[in-house]
């Protein structure tokens, strides 16, 4: 099979016949072979129903029903592992992304040998409330990460299948999958410009909390892909730093204190200089990030991935 489309879905009836007959149109026209999996990520509209139907009509049409709603990133992850294409693709239901760019997405994962294009919605048809927050998260995003992406979020993506089989998109982190798949190793990361729609049917499903949670993620996957294997150089070094200046000042305290001393000089009480409870407040910070160091170390030793490498080929 060449493509797997998968399609996370939240209350989104009205959009399902439109979508996938549309896709059906474009991919068939150029004889190529596809799945499509809809995730009814928990809709308390008739979606799943709509589903069903189309799929008595469309054997290329798969579905998967949570219980309840888990998320995007639930629905995209759990799309991964069922996805059985050489090239899958994600992509919104409710048509804004088109499907009429799938084919060129194909040929740039295909020909020019991409791990994952992003789509771009160069031009948006979405309020400015939402466009404006969006161009201050992707460049944050962009810094932290060194990907040279403008649309980090957008739905349309495709990835080369060895992508989507060795990474996990949980929590909110359907954000950062570009960002995620770096981190493994996929550097081949190219970008196509892409067609965007208003919502024709339903509503947006996220609020302007998105903004704040999509930081929050951004701050732990850095973390995390960075010091998973090794907290305590994240933890330590700064533990030390903030140690180290607490001891430099403790020493300075107490020298100043008997240099007065022994010259029968008047000296202030030590607990009467700001310097002092700068020291004590160090000299803790310092202890408490080596303890947290510590512990991170241990609970990593007893994770369960402790030594899950991502091998790309082997010989022999
Ligand atoms: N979606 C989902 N689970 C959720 C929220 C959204 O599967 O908890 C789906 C939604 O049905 C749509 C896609 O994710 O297919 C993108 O959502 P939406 O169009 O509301 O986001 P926007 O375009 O406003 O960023
Ligand atoms: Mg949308």
């Amino acid at each position: 099979m060449e493509l797997s489309i998968v399609i996370p879905l939240l209350n989104e009836a009205e959009s399902l016949p439109e979508l996938t007959r549309w896709i059906a149109r474009v991919l068939l026209e150029r004889g190529l072979t596809y799945e499509v999996i809809l995730i009814d990520d928990g809709s308390t509209d008739d979606s799943w129903e709509v589903i069903e139907a189309l799929a008595r009509e469309d054997t290329a049409l798969r579905g998967i029903r949570f219980n309840r709603n888990y998320g995007k990133s639930a629905a995209l992850n759990v799309g991964f592992e069922a996805a059985r294409g050489r090239v899958v693709f994600t992509m919104d239901a409710d048509l804004q992304d088109s499907p009429e760019e799938l084919p060129e997405l194909y040929r740039m994962i295909t020909e020019d040998k991409f791990d994952l294009v992003s789509g771009w919605k160069q031009k948006r048809f979405d309020p400015l409330s939402k466009t404006l927050p969006t161009k201050l998260f992707n460049g944050a995003t962009r810094m932290i990460s060194g990907i040279r992406l403008h649309d980090f979020n957008c739905g349309l993506k495709a990835y080369d299948q060895r992508v989507v089989k060795s990474i996990e998109v949980y929590g909110e982190m359907h954000r950062y999958i570009p960002v995620i798949a770096k981190w493994n190793g996929f550097r081949r990361i190219g970008e196509k410009v892409v067609q965007h729609q208003e919502r024709k049917y339903g509503v947006t499903k996220f609020g302007l909390e998105r903004f704040v949670y999509g930081f929050l993620d951004l701050a732990s996957i850095t973390f995390v892909s960075r010091f998973r294997r090794r907290p305590m150089h994240f933890f330590g070094t700064l533990g030390s730093l903030s140690f180290f200046v607490g001891m430099i000042l403790t020493l300075w305290l107490t020298g100043e204190k008997w240099w007065l001393a022994y010259h029968n000089l008047r000296a202030r009480d030590v607990t009467d200089q700001p310097l002092f409870f700068l020291a004590l407040v160090a000299v803790i910070v310092g202890v408490q990030l080596f303890l947290a160091g510590f512990l991170a170390e241990m609970v990593q030793l007893n994770g369960p991935r402790r030594n899950d490498y991502l091998v790309r080929e082997t010989l022999k």
